[in-house]
């Protein structure tokens, strides 16, 4: 089962070199190929299964709060936002404050790189037990804009270099895996690269890994023109199929969440995985798990649970590509708009994938699931004769 994985990303910057181009947003949020770049980022992180994203935000935070809320494609968002700027370092230190894995991502909101997550993490799980870093690296070539790195052999990252012109030499890409606590002992207000990383290089505990995907600064003008060619393929708008759980995908035995319990419905298999292999389509779940407002389980184990049903559905050829829960209940929580018939889950997916409704159907076992798709204009298909549990 992957892991539980949590990403801090770096979104707080005034974006000074970029301002002359896009006065009125925060450099994160700059439309590139008619988007926010920052969606870029958070699909990234939502493919790559991450569940819970902690935006470390300041300058024109309402800008990138109005428009991500509380959850994308299924994954968390929690913002940890400065009031006054604690660069890079002390942004960080406060939002590692939200975290609870051992080792967590930091991404820079203003830099895109294409790289595998679990690079990184393999690093870690046979680092020495001082590393405190893994930081991606990537090869550049004719540059004079980036400082660049050592790194030895054994990966271990050894040296900073300033600013100069290069003609091949190796980048800090922007893209760290750091030890929890790494920066405990850190004032509150610092700079992670210049105070932090170039003060411990010397010990030893900052690894490399190369990247080779990739890579875009967008707060740099001309970077920021490139984007808008280069990252276009991504901003693609898709069809959905989405899928109820309960009595659907898996049989219904009533407040399910413990893995050992989940038993696949076969049939509702067969129809997932026809979506899976379709190129145009993604394939989401939406369901209602008011088991949590009931306090029968928590977010973390429906999150455990769902990352294992990832697994089993995977070994079926089928792909989930977001998950998407209602863990209200109105004699618990109060109203809602999200819980199945309102069609809130069903609403957040098409915005988090661009998809129209006509391009959507919709797939449940009860009329709840049916009303939910009616008032969201998407098509329904009743998966009938699963509902053991009734
Ligand atoms: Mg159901």
């Amino acid at each position: 089962m992957r892991p539980y994985r949590e990403a801090i990303v770096l979104a707080g910057g005034f974006g000074t070199r970029l301002a002359h181009v896009v006065p009125d947003v925060c450099k994160p949020m700059a439309p590139v190929a008619g988007r926010p770049f920052l969606r870029f980022i958070m699909d990234q992180l939502a493919a790559a299964g991450f569940d819970r994203a902690v935006v470390a935000d300041g300058y024109r935070r309402e800008q990138i709060e109005d428009f991500f809320g509380s959850a994308y494609r299924g994954m968390a968002i929690e913002y940890s936002p400065e009031d006054t700027p604690l660069f890079t370092g002390g942004a960080v230190k406060r939002a590692l404050g939200r975290c609870q894995s051992d080792w967590v991502f930091v991404l820079n909101g203003d830099t895109w790189l294409d790289f595998d997550f679990a690079a990184l993490e393999a690093v870690v799980s046979d680092a020495p037990e001082d590393a405190s870093a893994v930081i991606a690296v990537k090869r550049m070539h004719d540059f004079e804009r980036y400082g660049t790195v050592d790194v030895d052999a054994d990966g271990t990252l050894t040296a900073f270099h300033e600013k100069r012109p290069c003609e091949e030499g190796l980048i800090n890409a922007g893209v760290y895996l750091l030890r929890r606590h790494a920066l405990d002992n850190m004032p509150d207000k610092f700079s992670l690269e210049s105070d932090y990383f170039e003060c411990v290089v010397g010990n030893g505990s900052l690894c490399a890994v190369e990247c080779t995907g990739g890579f875009i600064d967008i707060g740099v003008p001309e970077d920021y023109k490139l984007a808008q060619t280069m990252l276009a393929p991504l901003a693609k708008s898709w069809k959905l199929a989405m899928f109820d759980r309960d009595g659907t995908i898996n049989v219904d035995i009533g407040h399910l969440h413990e893995p050992e319990k989940l038993e696949l419905i076969p049939s509702t298999v067969d129809i997932m995985r026809g979506y899976t292999d379709d190129p145009d389509y993604k394939v989401v779940v939406v369901t209602n798990q008011a088991g949590i407002a009931k306090g029968l389980y928590t977010e973390a184990d429906m999150r455990r649970l769902h990352r294992y049903m990832e697994d089993e559905l995977e070994k079926l050829g089928v792909h989930v590509d977001a998950w998407y829960f209602c863990p209200h209940h109105p004699d618990y929580t109060g109203p809602c708009d999200c819980r199945k018939p309102a069609p809130g889950m069903l609403l957040a997916a098409m915005r988090d994938f661009d998809a129209m409704p006509i391009d959507c159907v919709m797939y449940g076992d009860a009329a709840k699931d049916k009303e939910a798709a009616a008032a969201g204009n998407v098509v329904f298909h009743y998966v009938k004769g699963n509902n053991y549990g009734e």
